[in-house]
C-alpha cells in the first residue's frame, strides 16, 4: 500500500513541529526546511489544523505550532485522516467494476487497509520523533520564525485538497 503525498507532506509537518515544541515556525519556513512545495505545505496545514494536530494563529507573532493532542496522535490514526476514505483499488470509477457488488478480493483489501493503519497506531508522533529523527529534525529547523511572512492561515490553505490527495 501506498501513502499519498499529502499524507507524507502531512507527517513529515507533524513531526518537525513536535520535534521542536516551543517554536513557531511558518509554512513557508517548513517548506523550504523540509524541501516540500510551500503550496502543499499550507494545504496539508489547513488539514492538519481541521484534525487539531496543529495550532494555526495569524498576525505578527502568530505561525504554526504542535497542538497538546499531536505528539500523542496514533500515526494510523493521523494517517487515516488524511488519506480520507478512497479504497486502495477505485471500484467505482469512470467504470463501475461489474464484480463490485460480490468481489471477495474488495472485501480482502479493505481489510489488508485497515490492518496496514491498525499496525501503525502501534506509534504514537512522539515515537516517530525520538532520536536520530528528532534530533535531524531539530537540524533542519533553523532559529526563530520570520516574522514578516505569517501567511499560514491565507487562502492557499483553503484550497481543496482532494488533488493533491490524488497525487502519488
Ligand atoms: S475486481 Fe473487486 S477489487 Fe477489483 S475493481 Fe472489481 S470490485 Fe474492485
Amino acid at each position: 500500500m501506498q501513502l499519498t503525498r499529502f499524507t507524507d507532506i502531512g507527517l513529515r509537518v507533524v513531526m518537525a513541529l513536535a520535534a521542536d515544541p516551543d517554536a513557531t515556525h511558518t509554512s513557508r519556513e517548513l517548506a523550504d526546511d523540509l524541501h516540500l512545495s510551500y503550496t502543499h505545505v499550507a494545504k496539508v496545514v489547513s488539514r492538519l489544523s481541521e484534525i487539531g494536530v496543529v495550532n494555526s494563529r495569524r498576525g505578527r507573532s502568530g505561525g504554526l505550532a504542535i497542538t497538546e493532542l499531536g505528539p500523542q496522535a496514533g500515526v494510523g490514526w493521523l494517517a487515516r485522516h488524511l488519506e480520507g476514505d478512497d479504497e486502495v483499488v477505485n471500484c467505482e470509477g469512470e467504470r463501475p467494476c461489474p464484480l463490485r457488488s460480490a468481489c471477495r478480493l474488495r472485501g480482502a483489501l479493505a481489510a489488508a487497509q485497515d490492518a496496514f493503519y491498525t499496525s501503525l497506531d502501534r506509534l504514537t508522533i512522539q515515537d516517530l520523533i525520538a532520536d536520530p529523527t528528532g534530533a535531524q529534525l531539530l537540524t533542519l529547523l533553523p532559529g526563530p520564525p520570520n516574522s514578516a511572512d505569517h501567511t499560514d492561515a491565507g487562502p492557499a490553505a483553503a484550497m481543496n485538497c482532494s488533488e493533491m490527495r490524488r497525487s502519488r
